[in-house]
């Protein structure tokens, strides 16, 4: 049976001012999958997670999710809807303690599981309840990084957009954070994980694109991605 498509961006191109940074961009995520975005420093996948967030306006092309158009909504209805994004640099507040940046995740909501979603998050991350009265700016990079996710996972995800989130962080927490990842997707959450790091990236997801100068080069099944002579020159260092 072919799995429902949640996310499908379709000619996408979006520019700053005169330079254009993404020229014309296909790609779909299907419910339950994880789809890796890869590609070198100014590619554009930033750029192309924020196009699909809301965050950066749309040159050309469309967006759909759950089989709609969402150009020209903003972020707090698609937060609404299900569509989160981790960005990059992670954006905790600093002065909140990890339980208030949790329940701030929650913001969309008026349920009465909010405490229980949050034990929830505790029970992933068992690092972000030994530290829940500490203020987030005291965190170090890695611990910022599980809390921005677990954040992301108050507003109940339906896909969750994850920018490089092993950006800056030890070897240790890379594993650490990877790992995290792949329960998060274990627990049935989508997810289309933006990264540098291919070589772990692709050793976790389901299918992946390669992005080079704003366009899409290659695509295909993550596991032919990582065994493909082109990817591992351009990307894996050999
Ligand atoms: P990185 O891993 O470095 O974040 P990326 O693949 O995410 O790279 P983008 O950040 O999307 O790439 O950048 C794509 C291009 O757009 C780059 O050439 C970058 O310099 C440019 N760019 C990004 N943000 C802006 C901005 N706010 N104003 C002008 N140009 C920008």
């Amino acid at each position: 049976m072919t799995k429902k498509t949640l996310l499908q961006v379709k000619g996408l191109k979006v520019a700053y001012g005169g330079i254009q940074a993404v020229k014309g961009v296909n790609f779909e995520v299907a419910e339950g999958e994880l789809v890796s975005l890869i590609g070198a420093n100014g590619a554009g996948k930033t750029t192309t997670l924020k196009a699909v967030t809301g965050i950066q306006p749309v040159g050309a092309g469309d967006i759909l999710y759950l089989g709609k158009s969402i150009q020209g909504q903003g972020p707090w209805d698609l937060v609404k809807q299900g569509l989160v994004m981790v960005p990059e640099g992670r954006g905790t507040f600093t002065r909140m303690t990890i339980t208030e940046n949790l329940q701030m995740g929650a913001f969309i909501r008026n349920d009465r599981e909010i405490e229980a979603d949050i034990d929830k998050v505790f029970t992933t991350f068992p690092r972000l309840k030994e530290r829940r009265n500490q203020l987030a700016g005291t965190m170090s990079g890695g611990e910022q990084q599980m809390l921005a996710m677990g954040r992301a996972l108050m507003a109940r995800p339906k896909v969750l957009l994850l920018d490089e989130p092993s950006m800056g962080l030890s070897p240790i927490m890379v594993d650490k954070i990877f790992e995290v990842v792949e329960t998060i997707h274990k627990q049935g959450v989508t997810i289309l994980l933006v990264e540098q790091n291919a070589s772990r990236a692709l050793s976790l997801a389901d299918r992946g694109y390669v992005m080079d100068s704003g366009e899409v080069t290659m695509s295909g099944e993550a596991k032919a991605l990582l065994n493909d002579p082109k990817v591992r020159a351009a990307y894996l260092g050999e």
